[in-house]
């Protein structure tokens, strides 16, 4: 199997290694080359365009930042795609953008399966992401090989376009939470004259307890903000998630307050750095607050 993989930032970059790993053809293009000549080593050709990645390519896969990259990317791959073969959009877009997406694959006949995927880095780098996946089912079955490839688990969230992307959002509304929430009790119990550490502590092993919030915990009072998930992506999300509930008529209260949690994060020079920065959004860094 043919595929090419669009977009090698931190996802794009780990999901293509392991879909080498897994003895599977693939070729790589990236905006800024030199992200996608780093994969040569691994055995991926490098392509100049998206639409010589494409070319004779099985499977397009897609990971760049947003829909509106994935969009201008896409096109001239989807031309030259040869007939029968399918587009896996992993990109975090939400379900209007991949109805959206889907309509564009629509117009070249290319077969369209939404499949943004839960995990950051470490999961993709290691082939063990959770594949979200809604689509026509013969093609979520062609898939399979490369499904197998970059996870360890699928969840098939239904046959229609958008189904994937609407249960992606639910889940980075939850990280978003789990972050945010833990972020503000180490902050409070700063704030209350009690060492923070003392939090983490008191719910490790409980029912309360998380390990996202132990590591995210961890992150926020050693200030490493080396980023898994960059505050940036989780700020478009949230965007995402606002629009969502907007359109549905969902009570959006809970997610704008976490927009500007992570907004004023991302305003005072932490778009780049991991979302445990959103620490810095409730309270002074410890070094420098002690
Ligand atoms: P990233 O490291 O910032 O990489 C973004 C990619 O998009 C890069 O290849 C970048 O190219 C490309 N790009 C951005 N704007 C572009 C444009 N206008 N034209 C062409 N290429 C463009 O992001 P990431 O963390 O890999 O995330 C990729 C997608 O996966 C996002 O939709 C994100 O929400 C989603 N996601 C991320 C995580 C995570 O934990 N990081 C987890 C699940 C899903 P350059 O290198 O040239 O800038």
């Amino acid at each position: 199997m043919r595929v090419a993989v669009l977009g090698t930032g931190t996802m794009g970059a780990g999901m293509a290694r392991s879909l080498l790993r897994a003895g599977l053809d693939v070729t790589v293009w990236n905006r800024h080359a030199a992200k996608a000549q780093a994969l040569a080593a691994d055995g991926a050709t490098v392509a100049d365009s998206p639409a010589a990645a494409a070319t004779g390519a099985d499977v397009l896969l897609t990971m760049l930042f947003d829909e509106a990259a994935v969009a201008e990317v896409a096109a001239p791959a989807l031309a030259a795609l040869p007939n029968g073969s399918i587009w896996m959009q992993s990109a975090t877009v939400g379900p209007a953008g991949a109805h959206r997406l889907a309509a564009i694959a629509d117009a070249d006949a290319v077969t369209f399966v939404d499949a943004p995927v839960v995990g950051t880095k470490k999961p993709a780098d290691e082939g063990t992401l959770v594949a979200l996946v809604s689509g026509p089912p013969d093609a979520v079955e062609r898939l399979q090989p490369v499904l197998a490839a970059i996870g360890s688990k699928t969840i098939n969230a239904g046959s229609a376009v958008g189904q994937a992307s609407g249960l992606k959002l639910a889940c980075n509304a939850w990280v978003a939470s789990l972050t945010a929430a833990t972020a503000q009790s180490l902050a409070l119990s700063r704030a209350l004259g009690v060492d923070p550490r003392l939090f983490l502590a008191s719910i490790e092993g409980g029912a309360s307890d998380s390990p996202y919030a132990q590591l995210k915990g961890g992150m926020m009072l050693g200030n490493d903000f080396t980023p898994s998930f960059a505050v940036d992506g989780l700020v478009k999300d949230l965007g995402l998630m606002q629009q969502a509930a907007a359109a549905t008529g969902m009570p959006g209260h809970l997610l704008d307050a976490l927009q500007q949690a992570f907004t004023v994060a991302a305003d005072s020079g932490h778009a780049d750095d991991d979302i445990a920065a959103v620490a810095t959004s409730f309270m002074p860094l410890f070094t420098e607050g002690g």
